[in-house]
């Protein structure tokens, strides 16, 4: 291991670690300031040995030394800040997945660094945890500063998913979680490369205890999902975890078939009883238009999921690591 990524208190003791926050970010330099300063006070007020595993995911806008400058003078000896910095953007699932990773405390919390998230609910989580809970999932009651359209397309999605999927996923809730390093485990063990992480914290299960909170709205910056990116993750969420897709698929495929088998029997006996006419085009066109779409969509859903199995197939890890910071932790204690 690299001198630099070693803990001040019982170094590389993973015992001595309480709490661990995890923030993955991008391009987030208007807000880092604030979001480590809000989580130091609360961290603080704990009294534990803790740790903040922020995330890099790539940025490209100077954040991270932006938090470094703020990282280092607020220094305490029982608790460390670290910056892991991706080789470049992998996107917010590989990120939390690598502050997963990387931390080391008895419980982790992920948190937005755009304190979407408030992390003053972190003692209340903690509660949760210290009476047994294994997941402490946050669910949002109202979401501040979203357009309706996003407001209505999330609350149909997430009931959807909840229809399709066999692990149930609890409505209205996002990444803010607590979760014990049994959960964490567990969740390592998940080897998928196509991560849908709302679908795989439910997929491990264990007692689980629902908080709700309201959602802030950004402290500053702007968010990077745009409708197509946020269309992207609700199709992986529901291919990841359920192929009834693909049944429905079969389903239309044999309603379309009887119908057109019923219809043709239909004209066969018109044309027998009262001979033919070639009247009737418009409705062919129809039918050929409606039944070749039919045909393209479920094409392009097979594909989904082959498209998925190829990108599992290869492989790849899921993020790489350019370095680990530790910017509060003194030269002397650097040279343990
Ligand atoms: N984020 C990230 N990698 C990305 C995009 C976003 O780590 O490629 C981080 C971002 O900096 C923020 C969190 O993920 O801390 C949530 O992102 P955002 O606010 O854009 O999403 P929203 O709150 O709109 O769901
Ligand atoms: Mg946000």
């Amino acid at each position: 291991m690299n001198a630099t990524t070693r803990l001040p208190f019982g170094a590389d003791d993973a015992s001595a670690c309480r709490l661990s926050v995890v923030i993955p970010f991008f391009n987030e330099r208007d807000v880092l300031p604030i979001c480590h300063t809000r989580v130091r006070a609360v961290l603080d007020a704990l009294d534990m040995p803790t740790e903040i595993v922020y995330v890099d995911d790539g940025s490209g806008d100077g954040s991270a030394d932006v938090l470094r400058q703020c990282a280092a003078w607020s220094s305490r000896a029982r608790s460390v800040t670290r910056i892991v910095r991706l080789s470049r953007n992998f996107g917010k699932e590989a990120a939390m997945m690598a502050g997963i990773e990387h931390a080391r405390g008895d419980a982790v919390v992920i948190l937005d660094a755009d304190l979407q998230d408030p992390p003053e609910l972190i003692p209340a989580m903690m509660n949760a945890w210290a009476q047994g809970a294994d997941v402490v999932c946050m669910q949002r009651r109202r979401r501040h500063g979203e357009s309706w359209m996003k407001r209505a397309s999330a609350h149909v999605y997430y009931r959807l998913l909840q229809r399709l999927s066999r692990s149930p996923i609890p409505v209205d809730t996002g990444d803010f979680r607590l979760m014990s390093r049994r959960a964490v485990d567990a969740l390592g063990q998940l080897s998928e490369r196509c991560r849908y992480m709302k679908g795989l914290y439910a997929w491990v299960g264990l007692p689980t205890v629902v908080l709700q909170y309201d959602r802030a709205p950004r402290a500053a910056g702007r968010s990077r999902w745009g409708y197509g990116a946020l269309l992207g993750l609700a199709m992986e969420g529901i291919t990841s975890f359920s192929v009834a897709p693909l049944r429905w698929a079969t389903g239309i495929g044999a309603v379309a078939a009887l119908g057109g088998a019923g219809f043709g029997a239909v004209i066969i006996g018109k044309t027998v009883m009262f001979g033919s006419d070639v009247a009737g085009y418009p409705s062919l066109i129809a039918m050929v238009t409606f039944l070749s779409g039919v045909q393209l969509i479920t094409v392009g859903l097979l594909g989904e999921y082959v498209g998925k199995t190829y990108m599992e197939a290869k492989q790849r890890p899921l993020y790489l690591v350019r370095d680990v910071l530790t910017p509060n932790v003194s030269a002397v204690e650097r040279a343990l």
